[in-house]
Order: C-alpha cells, then structure tokens, then sequence
C-alpha cells in the first residue's frame, strides 16, 4: 500500500513524494534521498542527498525502502531490532554477491556459456547461502510473531 510507505517515509524525514503508484520515491530533504529502481537488471537502490555511499541490489523496493529506514535509524544512533540487523545483513551481502560474476561451465559453440551452478560457481554459491538464509530467518520470526 503505497500511502502507507510514504507515510512511514515520512515519519523518518518528511517530504516523501512517488512518481507514480509503485515508481520512484523522492524527498529532497538533506536527510532525504531518492529510491529508484534501474532499467537494465530492474533493481532498486537508495541515493542518499548527504552523499553517504549508495545502497543497491534490492529485488524489491519495500527492501530499498526497509535499506534507507535502517541506515537512516543508524545515523541517527537508534537501537536497530534484530529483523531490520538481518536485513541489513542480508542486503550488504546481496550487494558484496553482485561483485562476483557467474563461472562458466561449458558453451555452446556460439560463445554462449552456462553457468556451472551452486557449488561450483561463487555467485551462485553466495547467492543460494543468502537466499536460504533469508528462508530460514523468515521462519524463525513467523515462529516467534505469528501473524
Ligand atoms: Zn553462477
């Protein structure tokens, strides 16, 4: 629910506004910051206006949006919970697996290439650790605060 993003935004600096339901989320606040979703790979990411280094890699943009929340309570020296620590954990993996690239297990003959897969290939590997991690956590809270 979009309002409802926007009204959490603002509750951390206000002047939040969306480009469109769902789109680009922009406040020019100096605290502010943009949260934009790119064209190529259709991964969100947080540019910050106080030029802190830029956070991105984020599937969704509740993620990008949950990325920005937690840095910001960070810098304003707030107690972060567990989940949102988890979080942040998991996105600054996410960001440190995109630096690898897949390994190449054989090719086609036309100079494509497959992927070796988990186990062999780094990212893969990474990316599979993150994702049952994540699985594991979600469980683990659902467990503790059910819905
Ligand atoms: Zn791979």
């Amino acid at each position: 629910m979009t309002t409802s993003e926007i009204q959490a935004l603002n509750t951390i600096v206000d002047g939040w506004s969306e480009s469109r339901p769902g789109g680009l989320l922009c406040n020019p606040a100096p605290q502010g910051a943009i949260i934009d979703c790119t064209f190529i790979t259709n991964e969100w990411f947080v540019v910050f206006n106080d030029g802190r280094e830029t956070l991105q890699g984020y599937d969704t943009r509740d993620d990008a949006i949950e990325a920005y929340a937690a840095a910001m309570r960070l810098a304003q020296g707030g107690k972060m919970t567990d989940a949102t620590l988890v979080n942040t954990t998991l996105a600054a993996l996410r960001m440190a697996s995109n630096e690898l690239y897949h390994r190449a297990s054989s090719h086609d003959g036309d100079g494509r290439y497959t992927c070796a897969g988990s186990g062999i290939c780094p990212k893969c590997t990474v990316d599979d650790a993150i994702a049952k991690a994540e699985i594991s956590i979600k469980e683990q809270n659902n467990a503790v605060h059910p819905e």
